[in-house]
């Protein structure tokens, strides 16, 4: 079988290794493959495995020999499912893979507001310390999280991770989820959308992107929560409505934003939240730590192997 990964770079900079899929057939990697390029290098692949490369309509009719496209990835909307399915073609995902790295990562900014330790630390080096009149100096209002209330959106299996850290610190979690689940109900009590909004001091997003949930957070919503609430989004950036965060937080009723996600990724220089006040923003990552981008390429090689034995797992269009 020929097997071709069109941008397999973010999965795999070096650190890990590609003999999974060289052990199933004739593999050929490519780091990132441009829209023009596509096509020419699937050539008479069977087997395509993409992370954020499209595969549409055209490419399936370009390209007959595929029998199967991997998706290294637990999103596969850059794959069109249903013009594979027409040809018979199998989609598969990583349904998961890193929730404890993303569940991470949403404390890891939370924790970056409340204490800015890049910046003291760059301010260390820097010499302020050595040249300051007293003992210690902050250049930001330091935030304990212990008896504050964190708000999660979306209580699947990252928000409760997440959940789970933030009452190790002592927070109360309440948490909003179209369905509630006694695992939820173990770590956090479930109430309305606008009682959450109203209720926490942290607001934490961790529901999938749909129709129904793109710009949840807004002007109007945004309205409806306490003055100086902090927001963390990890999830999806287009559940929020940038320019109405930005407003807020240079208004101040925001007090803080720690994002991994934005609307249009790379980023836009143009983006209202770059200029915004007390805005971190990381360059989506919380997927990334080597283990759990190890655990992801297992799945894809099992992915592959279970189709390849014609049992396919993981399969997206049935
Ligand atoms: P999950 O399916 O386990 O949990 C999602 C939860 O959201 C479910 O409990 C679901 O019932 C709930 N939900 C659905 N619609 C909702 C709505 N309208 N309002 C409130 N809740 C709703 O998924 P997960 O593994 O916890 O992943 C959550 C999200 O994290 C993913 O959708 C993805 O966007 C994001 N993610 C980000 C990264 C990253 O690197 N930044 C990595 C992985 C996942």
């Amino acid at each position: 079988m020929n097997i071709v990964i069109l941008d397999g770079y973010t999965e795999n900079p070096g650190d890990l290794s590609w003999e999974g899929f060289e052990k199933l057939g004739n593999l050929t990697v490519y780091d990132r493959t441009p829209g023009e390029k596509i096509i020419e290098r699937i050539g008479k692949a069977e087997a395509v495995i993409v992370n954020k490369t499209p595969i549409d309509k055209k490419v399936f009719d370009a390209c007959p020999t595929i029998k199967y496209v991997g998706v290294l990835a637990t999103g596969y909307n850059v794959v069109d499912i249903n013009a594979a399915k027409e040809k018979g073609i199998v989609v598969c995902n990583i349904p998961t893979y890193g929730t404890d790295a993303v569940g991470q990562f949403a404390i890891a900014l939370l924790l970056e507001i409340c204490h800015h330790t890049a910046h003291h630390s760059d301010a260390v080096h820097a010499g302020r310390w050595e040249n300051n009149k007293d003992w210690c100096f902050w250049d930001y209002p330091l935030i304990e999280l212990a008896g504050k209330t964190m708000g999660i959106i979306g209580f699947g299996r990252i928000g409760q991770t997440t959940g789970r850290i933030a009452k190790a610190l002592g927070m109360e979690v309440i948490a909003y989820d179209e369905y509630q689940s006694d695992a939820g109900r173990e770590i956090a009590k479930y109430v309305s959308l606008d009682k959450l909004f109203a209720d926490s001091d942290v607001i934490s997003l961790h529901c999938p992107l749909f129709p129904s949930t793109e710009g949840m957070i807004n002007k109007e919503n945004i309205a409806k929560m306490k003055d100086g609430v902090i927001l963390i989004n990890n999830s999806r950036g287009p559940l929020i409505n940038e320019a109405d965060l930005a407003e807020a937080l240079n208004s101040g009723k925001v007090y803080a934003a720690g994002l991994d996600v934005v609307s249009t990724e790379p980023i836009k220089g143009n983006n209202p939240l770059l200029k915004a006040k007390n805005c971190i923003i990381t360059p989506h990552i919380s997927w990334a730590p080597k283990e759990s981008r190890k655990r992801l390429m297992d799945i894809a090689v099992d992915n592959l192997a279970a189709f390849i034995e014609g049992k396919p797992i993981n399969v997206v269009n049935k």
